[in-house]
């Protein structure tokens, strides 16, 4: 079967590999439907995910039909449509233990440290494996489940409630996503980018206001939007070296800065900018089982998936949608392949 492997930064192929066979009585073997392609892709194609192996067989973000189940794999049948939660923890340590599995003291990443989802058919563990009505969700987009559960888990980590003002900073899928989210909660999202098309996703995704940084500070356009206080919540969306202590100057006294970034260069950060205000400064990775609730959410239509996806490449063109995603990434928003 064929997969999309790097071999290492900057080597990226589709090879053949050997078919997996379930090994756990509670596994499933799904034939893969469709993936996209995340920006963390496009950091362990580059060299600059700090938490990836190499090689690897690359995809978080995919869904597919369960063509076998193990003896125990409980409800899930032969033709069930799954997406598939890349999350994998231990159980015993203390995060887990705490009912935080996705950072999980050896959590696991499918598509970053074990062989990932762009391969024509996985195994996969059971519980991981979320049912998906087809009637109700177009099959070739059950793959962008993964990305609103980012969302999900950053609005969860930030107790993003109604009525609360929240600056998304940072207009890519993640963003997009978290945007989308934030506003089914009820809140009034200020966004911010420096590419004005992305701008125009977002307040189509639920933004009240946009700020372009290039044009215009962002300092004033908080200011403005909330009468000089700063902003209750901000979401570091943007991850860059000077966007997270930016985002702890943008938030008001009392407020909460989301950070998800996974980059390991340094930020100068002073402690008066956390103690003064007394923030709370708050890490989202992953999910941590929120995939029921995006299901449940795109189901009922409260998400708009179709609106997420920009492209759709076949899985033969699978390196050429990452040189895409790589080279013109003002110009994407999903890149699903379809397998
Ligand atoms: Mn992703
Ligand atoms: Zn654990």
């Amino acid at each position: 079967m064929k997969a999309v492997r790097i071999e290492k930064p900057g080597d990226i192929g589709l090879v053949e590999i050997e078919k997996p066979k379930i090994s756990h009585p509670r596994e499933v073997l799904i034939k893969v439907v469709c993936g996209s392609i995340c920006g963390s892709d496009i950091g362990i194609y580059k060299g600059t995910n700090s938490v990836a192996t190499y090689p690897i067989i690359i995809g978080h973000e995919f869904g597919g039909v369960i063509e076998e189940v193990g003896s125990e794999a409980g409800p899930l049948k032969a033709g069930d449509l799954v997406a598939v939660d890349p999350v994998r923890s231990c159980g015993h340590c203390y995060a887990c233990l705490h009912g935080r599995q996705n950072v999980c003291s050896s959590v696991k990443c499918v598509g970053v440290h074990m062989p990932g989802g762009f391969s024509e058919y996985v195994v996969v563990p059971a519980e991981r494996a979320n049912k998906v009505d087809p009637a109700r969700i177009s099959p070739e987009l059950i793959c962008l489940i993964e990305p609103y559960s980012i969302g999900v888990q950053v609005n969860s980590r930030g107790r993003v409630a109604k009525g609360d003002r929240v600056l998304v900073m940072g207009c890519g899928p993640a963003g997009l996503c978290i945007i989308q989210d934030a506003k089914a909660r009820g809140a009034v999202i200020i966004a911010s980018d420096i590419i004005d098309a992305r701008l125009e996703v977002a307040k189509k995704m639920g933004a009240s206001a946009t700020v372009n940084v290039q044009k215009r500070d962002i300092r004033e356009a908080v200011a403005e939007f909330t009468g000089g206080e700063g902003m209750p919540v901000v979401v570091d969306a943007a991850c860059t070296v000077e966007s997270f202590p930016l985002a702890l100057d943008l938030a008001c006294p009392a407020g909460r800065a989301v950070i998800m970034g996974l980059g390991a260069p340094m930020s100068q950060v002073a402690a008066v900018a956390v103690t003064k205000k007394e923030l709370d400064v708050i890490g989202s990775r992953l999910n941590n089982y929120r995939f029921a609730e995006v299901i449940d959410g795109m189901e009922r239509g409260i998400y708009n998936p179709e609106l997420l996806r920009s492209h759709t490449f076949p899985l033969s063109d699978a390196v050429k949608a990452v040189n895409l995603v790589l080279n013109h990434p003002e110009e994407v928003r999903k890149v699903v392949l379809n397998f």
